[in-house]
């Protein structure tokens, strides 16, 4: 019996880190909070940074970022990124820095993590794709659009976590200059929630079991209206999956399975 488990322990504008575990295969993707606050998320769902394995980089941005300088410098975790994004990193022991030009596939013992390209206004910015088991479970946040290359690598995925950033009345009424609103409507900004509903429903057709929204705006979006929005899409097109929020700092299951 091999047990699944994956975990979003912050999500949102102000910090990104989701927790993988596979067997005895450990990861995570993306650590942007401090190592202490990650620390502490992963002691409460059972978990600690002593099985890390790796920590697998989406993109450059502080959001996903901030705790890897502590977390090479104190627990000496690989970190696989993008060349590019990797060169742009400081205070990191290159000979933890492994380069990884997307698409990629990493296989760490039983599992396979394969990042595909995305949309978005950094160096370079991938989602993930982990195999294991026969299984598939897809990660895509910061993503302008959901391109072929999104659609293609999520299609068929079991359980996944997607980007609903933005409400476009909030985000067109709202305090942001203008500048910045364009920036994140724009094709290498974020995803909105429409957008977000639309993927949803292609991937519960597609027989995606478990969504879990994620990265949402803190001034414009809010967990129910971004709850909401998808949901009535599933409804309207008859389509049942289990629908959650990733909560802004506290762990948020994906999904746990424990696979024969
Ligand atoms: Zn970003
Ligand atoms: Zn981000």
């Amino acid at each position: 019996m091999n047990a699944v488990q994956i975990f979003t322990l912050c999500s949102g504008s102000s910090g990104n880190c989701t927790f993988c575990r596979f067997g005895n295969t450990s990861f995570l993707i993306d650590a942007g909070a401090s190592r202490r606050a990650i620390g502490k998320a992963l002691d409460s769902i059972g978990a600690s940074l002593s099985e890390l394995s790796a920590i697998f980089v989406t993109h450059e941005h502080s959001d996903h970022i901030k705790g890897l300088a502590m977390l090479a410098k104190y627990d000496k975790i690989p970190i696989y990124i993008a060349p590019v994004s990797g060169k742009s990193l400081s205070g990191i022991d290159e000979g933890l820095l492994i380069p990884m030009k997307h698409p990629a596939a990493v296989t760490l013992g039983d599992v396979t993590v394969t990042s595909f390209d995305t949309l978005h206004d950094s160096l370079s910015s991938c989602g993930f794709v982990i195999s294991y088991g026969g299984e598939r479970f897809g990660y895509a946040t910061d993503i302008g659009r959901p391109t072929q290359e999104v659609t293609d690598a999520l299609c068929g995925c079991r359980a996944v976590i997607l980007e609903a950033n933005y409400d476009k009345d909030m985000l067109r009424e709202g305090p942001y200059p203008y500048p910045l609103k364009q920036r994140i409507a724009g094709k290498y900004g974020h995803l909105d929630n429409d957008t977000a509903a639309k993927f949803c429903a292609f991937l519960g057709k597609t027989g995606t079991e478990r969504i879990l929204l994620a990265h949402l705006s803190n001034e414009n979006n809010t967990p129910a209206i971004a709850y909401e929005t998808v949901h009535q899409k599933l409804e309207e097109e008859n389509i049942t999956l289990s629908l959650g929020v990733a909560d802004r700092y506290a762990p948020t299951e994906l999904i746990t399975l424990a696979l024969c």
